[in-house]
């Protein structure tokens, strides 16, 4: 069995030098390990389920990127249609024909979705499609979920998940007070709360934001008909119902959440307003808010709400997410299934074999791994777990090549190219986890 040695010496150097030039070392937060403590691996290549650090180890990937790589790394599909799309040029500033194409694709693969206009990242995302609603509905309070993360984006990052959980925070320095005050925060899965402030400040809210099966905070979906409550209210008040697919889009099902979920969970109709990141980028920078037809009208040059971008549609990007969606097929998705139920079954029985208390929560191939008892429905559940016990575990997975997110509230991700043996890696470093984890624990109750 794989057993590397826990310092790195050759991701230590490079974390040196870049904490001279960029804060924390870092590019994104999480990657810092700070959660976790210890040194952050420098990746220098991945090939299918299996990424390679500066050191030369090997680790079978269960980040993926944090979800894009839902292929595996390097898919020689998608490579082909990268290079051959930078032969072409990198970047035209005009319209090209792949953005069309992916835009498509998209449309064909969420019913809802009439049209989509493409961005760079999802908080752009995110961040457009509030401004449309607010455009749209001529009203500026925005509601979203404790634990829900959308992006950096100023008006939501109130006590967000993803990073700001992981940290801690209560939401960011540098976002003035009247912007905080435009956003109500409230619990995740609570209808009453929903319906009460709807009741007292309905008439000034734009829209609802949530993530469409949320994996910011861990793996938390919705409660039966939380999802249709939210459809319901805010229909009767005039607001849009925004629902973030950044994470779940083209992963959980051919057409995300909404495709496992569908009219079960929309109730009362579909969200009015979807934004999407991650698969649809396929590695590369691109994502896209998209939905009614008449909202998307409101857009420039359409329409009165700006928004644009010197490098949205990049030719080379959107090739990459196309040729990604369009190998997600029903193989695809069924092998996603497998793994998940293979990696979830072996964590869960070689934590109970050490007597870990846990919950493993799943939407569709996401899952994530609360160190607690008891489900978890909420943020402040989702909070309530042990952390050191986390940690303590993900290092030995590390130690033994297996590269899981630096963070207990994150999910994790598998990909269509995990095969037999790379899930067999996984499984047979559990039963040293589930040690490490449960001497954690015991540190604590002393
Ligand atoms: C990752 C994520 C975002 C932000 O996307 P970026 O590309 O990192 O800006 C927004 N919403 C959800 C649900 C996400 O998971």
């Amino acid at each position: 069995m794989t057993a590397y040695p826990s310092d790195a010496p050759a991701s230590q150097a490079l974390l040196d030098r870049a904490l001279a030039v960029t804060p924390g070392g870092v590019n994104s937060p999480v990657r810092a390990f700070r959660a976790v403590g210890g040194t952050p691996r420098f990746m220098v290549s991945g090939q299918g389920p299996y990424l390679t650090d500066a050191d030369g180890r090997e680790y079978v990937d269960l980040v993926c990127s944090w979800g894009p790589m839902i292929l595996g790394h390097s898919h020689p599909a998608v490579l082909e249609a990268v290079q051959q799309a930078a032969t072409r040029g990198f970047s035209f500033g005009t319209p090209s024909e792949n953005e069309v194409a992916l835009a498509e694709e998209i449309v064909a693969r969420v019913e809802p979705v009439e049209q989509v206009r493409l961005v760079s990242s999802g908080t752009e995302a995110t961040m457009s499609a509030i401004r449309l609603a607010r455009g749209f509905t001529g009203r500026s309070l925005i509601v979203k979920f404790a634990g829900c993360y959308h992006g950096h984006v100023d008006s939501l990052l109130a006590q967000a998940g993803s990073g700001v959980a992981t940290f801690a925070l209560p939401d960011s320095a540098g976002v003035p007070k009247e912007m905080a005050a435009e956003t109500i925060v409230l619990p995740y899965n609570d209808i009453p709360a929903l319906e009460e402030v709807f009741a007292e400040r309905g008439a000034d809210i734009a829209a609802v934001i949530t993530e469409a099966s949320p994996g910011n905070m861990g793996v938390v979906p919705p409660l039966p008909g939380f999802t249709a409550a939210l459809r319901r209210v805010t229909a009767e008040h005039g607001a849009l119902l925004i629902s973030d697919e950044v994470m779940t889009g083209f992963r959980c099902s051919r057409a995300g959440w909404f495709g496992l979920e569908g009219d079960a969970g929309y109730a009362a109709g579909a969200p009015d307003l979807f934004t999407f990141g991650k698969v649809m980028g396929g590695g590369f920078p691109a994502a896209a808010f998209g939905g009614r037809a008449d909202v998307m009208a409101m857009l420039a040059p359409t329409g009165p709400v700006y928004q644009a971008g010197t490098l949205s549609g990049n030719p080379v990007a959107t090739a990459a997410g196309l040729a990604t969606l369009q190998h997600c097929t029903d193989d695809v998705y069924t092998r996603l299934g497998e793994v998940s139920d293979a990696l979830t079954t072996g964590v869960g029985e070689a934590l109970d074999a050490a007597g870990v208390p846990h919950v493993i929560q799943r939407a569709g191939s996401m899952f994530s791994v609360f160190f607690r008892d008891g489900a978890v429905t909420d943020y402040d559940t989702a909070r309530a777990q042990d952390v050191p016990a986390f940690a303590a575990f993900f290092h030995s997975m590390l130690d033994q090549g297996v590269h899981l997110p630096p963070s207990a509230f994150e999910s994790w991700f598998v990909s269509a190219s995990h095969d037999d043996a790379a899930v067999d890696r996984v499984l047979a470093a559990l039963p040293t986890a589930a040690s490490a984890a449960a001497a954690a624990f015991a540190t604590i109750d002393r």
